[in-house]
């Protein structure tokens, strides 16, 4: 079949690796002139989820306090924002957390065995390292991470539950004064550089026949014919008139275009249940190479992830809750100021004097989150559109399973994850 995937992120070049792995002709169309430039640029590092990070839960923005949740809340009137948080706080619930993760393991397991196949076939260095460490700062905190801790057991990934005096014993980086409460040891979960992988894998794609079109911006989806079709439109020219805009027609169109989703595929009922939620980066030079942690290091209730790449340091998170209608708008200076001052103050929490946050590269980009805490994957009402979209904060990852996923459906192919887990990641329950 010719399919056509819209978007250039980690959800498009996998989406792709699968469908022409799947054995169809593949169109990749996006809008920048190279791929990796939209929240898959700024990806912090983690390879895949556990149930301790992912952006909702018992510690996800437990406190209102953006020092204390690492978040911040300004979202004044806008009744959606509102809603969203309060359906985002309804997961903190023990029973309702583990419900709902249940629904992401399948796909968790599924990207886990993806993504070794991937590297098994193609053999590339994309700064693999291995090892992740969670720190809690109170006891309370560590109480609350408990529901998280346990589903780690039933999830088989492999922990330990550390003292701090292990925790410093396994990361000298991590300093014992102040008093912090302790750890948790994922020595098996892997932190990588996304970006590059994705640059490699379009490459491969590339250089095996999949068409590539950059620099193109899909004004609409066409779904009233037999085939489906998208118009382009240069990025730069806005739509074009009618009689110049260009037309491509496939089998089967699949929208991962990140925050660009819901309005390539309309119909979206509730206005609260998809969120464009703005995350920061750091990257910093190393300063004192032995004060540099060689496992990740996580504060866990904010959500702040500290990773070494290469020379630098990489420092992720600060989401910024506010109106939606702001997002395609520059972050006000006051915010933006917060929310880089919450990871500067991670950094010199847990890894003091190994970044030079003072001389760190500034970051902030969009990532498409849901008020359910689960991506947005699969077929849609009209039989030629399918989405990958939504990962929220475990975009990488679980974007090649996703994507596997995609390339069955297209296929005829029952997908390998549970069906009460593909109906829970449908967009049909928007
Ligand atoms: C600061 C930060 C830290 C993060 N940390 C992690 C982490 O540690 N681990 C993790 O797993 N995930 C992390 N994430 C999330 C992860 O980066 C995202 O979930 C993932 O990159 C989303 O990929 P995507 O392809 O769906 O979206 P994007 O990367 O945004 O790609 C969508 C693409 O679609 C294109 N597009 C949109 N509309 C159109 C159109 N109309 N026509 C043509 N092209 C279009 C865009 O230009 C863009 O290139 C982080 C995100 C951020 C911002």
């Amino acid at each position: 079949m010719d399919v056509i995937v819209i978007g250039g992120g980690i959800a498009g070049i996998a989406t792709a690796c699968q469908l022409h792995a799947a054995g169809h002709r593949v169109c990749v169309i996006e809008r920048h002139a190279t791929v990796a430039q939209g929240a898959t640029y700024g990806q912090g590092g983690a390879l895949l989820p556990s149930p301790l990070d992912v952006w909702f839960g018992p510690t996800f923005m437990a406190s209102s306090r953006s020092k204390q949740s690492g978040m911040v809340v300004k979202t004044g009137f806008d009744s959606a924002a509102r809603d969203f948080i309060k359906q985002l706080a309804a997961l903190r619930d023990p029973e309702a957390f583990a419900a709902q993760y249940a629904h992401l393991q399948p796909l968790v397991d599924l990207s886990r065995r993806v993504l070794a196949d991937i590297e098994s076939r193609l053999e590339l260095d994309f700064e693999q390292r291995r090892g992740m460490l969670h720190v809690f700062r109170q006891p309370r905190e560590l109480e609350d991470a408990q529901p998280a801790i346990d589903l780690l057991k039933g999830c088989g990934v492999p922990y330990r539950l550390l003292t701090p005096e292990e925790c410093v014993a396994v990361e000298p980086s991590v300093p014992d004064y102040p008093e912090f409460a302790g750890g948790v040891l994922l020595p098996e979960e892997r932190t990588a550089n996304c970006p590059l992988f994705t640059k490699q894998l379009k490459q491969v794609l590339e250089d095996d026949g999949v068409q590539f079109r950059m620099h193109r911006s899909v004004a609409s989806v066409r779904l009233d014919g037999a085939r489906a079709a998208v118009e382009l439109a240069d990025p730069s020219e806005g739509k074009k008139r009618r009689a110049e805009v260009e037309l491509i027609t496939a089998d089967a169109i699949v929208v991962a275009a990140g925050t660009g989703t819901p309005g390539l595929i309309g119909g979206i009922r509730s206005a609260s249940s998809l969120f464009p939620l703005r995350v920061h980066t750091l990257t910093a030079p190393v300063a004192y190479e032995e004060r540099v942690p060689h496992l990740t290091v996580v504060d866990t209730i904010k959500r702040i992830t500290m990773t070494r790449v290469n020379q630098r340091l990489r420092v992720g998170g600060a989401g910024v809750f506010q109106s939606a209608s702001k997002a395609d708008k520059p972050l006000d200076a006051t915010l933006a100021r917060r929310a880089l001052d919450l990871l500067g103050q991670g950094t010199h929490d847990w890894i003091p004097g190994a970044a030079r946050v003072s001389a760190a590269r500034a970051w902030d980009g969009l990532r498409l989150i849901t008020a359910d805490g689960l991506p947005v994957v699969g077929a849609t009402r009209h039989p030629r559109l399918f989405v990958n979209a939504a990962h929220g904060p475990a975009g990488w990852g679980l974007a090649c399973g996703s994507a596997k996923v995609i390339a069955d459906l297209v296929s005829g192919v029952t997908p390998d994850i549970p069906a009460s887990a593909l109906a829970a990641m449908s967009i049909e329950r928007f």
